[in-house]
């Protein structure tokens, strides 16, 4: 089956009980039992429900994985695969890692006595440094935000592999669409599904997808026992978006490299980040792991007062967190959404008070080119 196919046909395409052709929104929290312990595969919606299991085996089949599981944010999918973990473990993450994923870790988890070590897993040679004797896990972003780094999913899984390590992916960048580390390797992949996965700006939700039944297991625990379930209503809403990905997914990219081509060699960009400019560190290493490069562009144009002058002028891209819905939005990484790192960890890493970033929507790209050509006039 292919992609688009597989967005329409994949998972539970229908409700078994009435054929309904849109899975219904099973609002409830308790199922009768026939006898004691007797029941159609439900006893508590915290445990399962059956709006939230269609989403679930839908992006399991989608991430080609054997088992899913839908969480209330981004956040508590993040925090559930990390529960996996016990104290005295050590992790390894991208340096340049969702600014949540960064607190959590050191400011949650530490507590906890999960150890950290955030590494460039562009390299293989960085991660190797990072080995320590209790290292358990390596946590990889790719694309990374705001930078847009690359990392060698088949080449640092097989590295995992070998010591053995829980090799977890946060494919929320690239979506199952472009990009399915599964097939190349990973155990566990995380999306926050208010981004691409949802693609409206309407929900916030979560996405866990484990490559084998024994991880399923464990996961389905924690998930269980920490309980932050999706809701019947925004598993629905989840599936309503997936459907349409793969077109939003090709009209993204279509608009990307529309204002990649503009925005290249403009006298106030600095630097342009985008894995499909072949100038891109990891461009050849893009093209062969994903199938797209995406709608996310950052670009420096030089400092903060610039950056919220070329802001204040935009028409059609809105000033705001999050990113990969239809809109188009803009957002000031250092200030917004990387406000939890030190600003001197976020200018080692690049990020800094003149970058931009965009998520680009699926507007006509000759209207967003327009309007960041107005925007970003020289006075
Ligand atoms: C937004 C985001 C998260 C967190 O997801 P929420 O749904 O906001 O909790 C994690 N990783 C990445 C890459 C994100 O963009």
């Amino acid at each position: 089956m292919k992609r688009k196919t597989k967005l329409i046909h994949g998972g539970i395409p229908f409700d078994p009980h009435t054929g309904a052709v849109s899975v219904p929104i099973y609002q409830v929290s308790t199922y009768k039992q026939d006898d004691i312990g007797v029941h159609k595969g439900y006893e508590y919606s915290r445990t399962g429900n059956p709006t939230r299991h269609a989403l679930e085996t839908y992006i399991a089949d989608l991430e080609e994985g054997a088992r899913g599981f839908a969480f209330s944010s981004g956040m508590a999918a993040t925090h559930a695969v990390l529960s996996l973990l016990n104290s005295g473990d050590h992790i390894i993450l991208t340096d340049d890692v969702y600014g949540g994923t960064y607190r959590i870790i050191t400011k949650v988890l530490a507590r906890l006595g999960i150890e950290a070590t955030f590494a460039d897993t562009t390299s293989i040679e960085e991660i190797e440094g990072a080995v320590r004797p209790h290292t358990k896990a390596l946590f990889v972003e790719t694309p990374t935000n705001p930078l847009l780094k690359v990392t060698d999913l088949a080449v640092v899984s097989s590295w995992a592999k070998a010591r053995q390590l829980l090799f977890i992916v946060d494919n929320t960048f690239n979506t199952p669409y472009w990009q399915t580390p599964i097939a190349l390797g990973a155990d566990i992949v995380l999306h926050s599904a208010t981004k691409y996965i949802g693609g409206h700006s309407d929900v916030v939700a979560g996405l866990a997808v484990v490559s084998d039944e024994r991880l399923g297991e464990e996961l389905h625990f924690v998930q269980n026992a920490t309980g932050a379930v999706l809701g019947p209503q925004d598993s629905w809403l989840i599936m309503r978006g997936l459907k349409t990905l793969g077109l939003r997914m090709e009209a993204h990219e279509e608009n990307a490299r529309a204002i990649v081509a503009y925005l290249s060699g403009h006298p106030a960009v600095r630097r342009i980040y985008y894995p499909g400019l072949a100038s891109h560190p990891q461009h050849e290493l893009a093209k062969r792991q994903a199938r797209g490069f995406g709608g996310m562009i950052s670009f420096d144009v030089g400092s903060g007062a610039k950056a919220s002058e070329v802001i204040k002028r935009l028409k059609y891209f809105t000033l705001a967190e999050s990113l990969g819905a239809v809109e188009s939005l803009i957002s000031v990484p250092a200030k917004m959404t990387h406000a939890s790192i030190p600003r001197e960890r976020r200018e080692q890493l690049g990020i800094t008070d003149g970058l931009l970033r965009i998520s680009v929507g699926i507007e006509d790209g000759e209207d967003l080119v327009e309007d960041l050509k107005q925007s970003l006039r020289e006075e």
